[in-house]
């Protein structure tokens, strides 16, 4: 076992570090105040070549192993969370879903609409009546023609509207009318019968909106269709999912290791009582205690990210115990560690004209979106006693 970085992964660190520090950080409070789409940050991304990274070199990627997409995602939350999750969702996300279990025009078309024109594509699971209970969902897709017709509600759809490809778990519902289980259809951004409905206004990472994507008698070609197993389509896209978790948990350490240097600059400047704050023993041990939080939570998406499987086109996916287990620890005590953060500022770290409450409000998403931490932990659970 080996936690050094090689040369080109130290690059890697260093260019993501450099892009958040110069180009992302004073534009973040903006994406978060005006509701703003940072489709220029896309841009700067996509030709330093952070989009796409782990897509296959047969389709045009680089191919870079998904700890590679983790480092650079950790270096780019500490600066901007959504420019962050803009990284996670061209990396992984529904992209892992399509490379693992796509047809090849799929992937091929996927990957070219990310590298060459930084489509962020979207995941549509949850819906109204179907959150963590996600094998209750309702949309259906029905087979007609070449076609499948579909129909349903979703919502809280991360870039809904922005996205041009939309991964949406269906049940699929055979010509006969048999329900043949859940599975995974593209559907295009203008195609006749998809339309965005409300877009929520969200506590944090508001530079990408969360909206709800309605299917009335959407019409979407037969080709389209990426996952359709009635045994396993569902358990397949799960498994696609469990990168995604592990970029969600690096964006939640970079926002809580952000603020935590944050912190750690101030703490040298600030004196109270003819004293430096760093020079208070109580406040050294509340940072003492996040940076060992800080360091449990990389180690634990590290190690998930290093032990993903190889699939189909080499695409790798975490197992879910280790995805679960780093995103629900991550999610939970990154919470904390922005908070305390928040602390040694004082009044100051209340106030908008600092970055600390943004990142608070932006942290606190993690244990929610991707699946609650509660879910996690069901999760975490069975794989304890499926044996037992
Ligand atoms: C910012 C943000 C972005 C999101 N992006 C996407 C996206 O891109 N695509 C997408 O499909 N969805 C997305 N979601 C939706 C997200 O995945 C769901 O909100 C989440 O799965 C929980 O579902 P719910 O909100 O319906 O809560 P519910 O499922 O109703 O749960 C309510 C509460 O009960 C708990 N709970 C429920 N069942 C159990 C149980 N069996 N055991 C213990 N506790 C339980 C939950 O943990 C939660 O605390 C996003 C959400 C947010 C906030």
């Amino acid at each position: 076992m080996n936690f050094q970085l090689s040369e080109e992964q130290k690059m890697l660190v260093d260019l993501a570090n450099r892009l958040g520090r110069d180009e992302f950080a004073s534009k973040a409070a903006r994406w978060d105040r005006e509701h703003e789409y940072p489709h220029e940050n896309v841009e700067v991304l996509r030709r330093a070549g952070l989009l796409g990274m782990t897509i296959p070199k047969k389709f045009g990627g680089t191919e870079r192993p998904l700890i590679d997409a983790v480092l650079a995602i950790e270096q780019i939350g500490k600066y901007c969370g959504v420019t962050a999750r803009i990284v996670v969702e061209t990396n992984m996300g529904a992209l892992g879903s399509i490379m693992a279990y796509g047809t090849e025009a799929q992937q091929i078309e996927v990957a070219r609409r990310i590298l060459e024109d930084g489509d962020k594509p979207a995941i549509g699971m949850t819906e109204p009546d179907a959150g963590t209970d996600l094998t209750s969902l309702k949309t259906t897709a029905v087979e007609h023609d070449g076609c499948y017709v579909v129909n349903g509600t979703k919502h809280w759809i991360t870039g809904g509207g922005i996205s041009r490809t939309n991964l949406i778990y269906t049940r699929i519902i055979d010509r006969e009318g048999n329900d043949q289980g859940i599975g995974g259809i593209l559907v295009d951004k203008g195609t006749r019968g998809f339309s965005v409905g409300r877009v929520e206004d969200a506590m944090g990472l508001r530079g990408i909106p969360e909206a709800e994507l309605i299917f009335e008698n959407c019409e979407v070609p037969a080709a389209n269709l990426v996952v359709r197993d009635p045994k396993d389509g569902f358990k397949k896209l799960m498994n696609g999912y469990n990168a995604q978790r592990i970029g969600a948990s690096a964006v939640a350490l970079g926002i809580a290791q952000g603020a935590h240097d944050l912190a750690i600059e101030f703490m040298g400047q600030r004196e109270t009582f003819g004293r430096k704050l760093k020079e208070f023993q109580g406040l050294q041990w509340m940072m003492a205690d996040s940076e060992m939080k800080l360091e449990a939570a990389r180690l634990l998406i590290y190690q998930a990210a290093c032990n993903a499987r190889k699939l189909a086109n080499n695409v790798m996916l975490p197992e879910m115990r280790e995805a679960s287990i780093a995103k629900a620890f991550t999610a939970h005590e990154s919470f904390h560690v922005v908070s305390e953060a928040l602390q040694m500022f004082g009044a100051s770290g209340y106030s908008r004209d600092l970055p600390l409450e943004r990142m608070l409000r932006d942290v606190r998403m993690f244990q929610i979106g991707g699946g609650t931490s509660q879910a996690q932990m069901n999760m975490i659970a069975r794989s304890m006693f499926a044996e037992h």
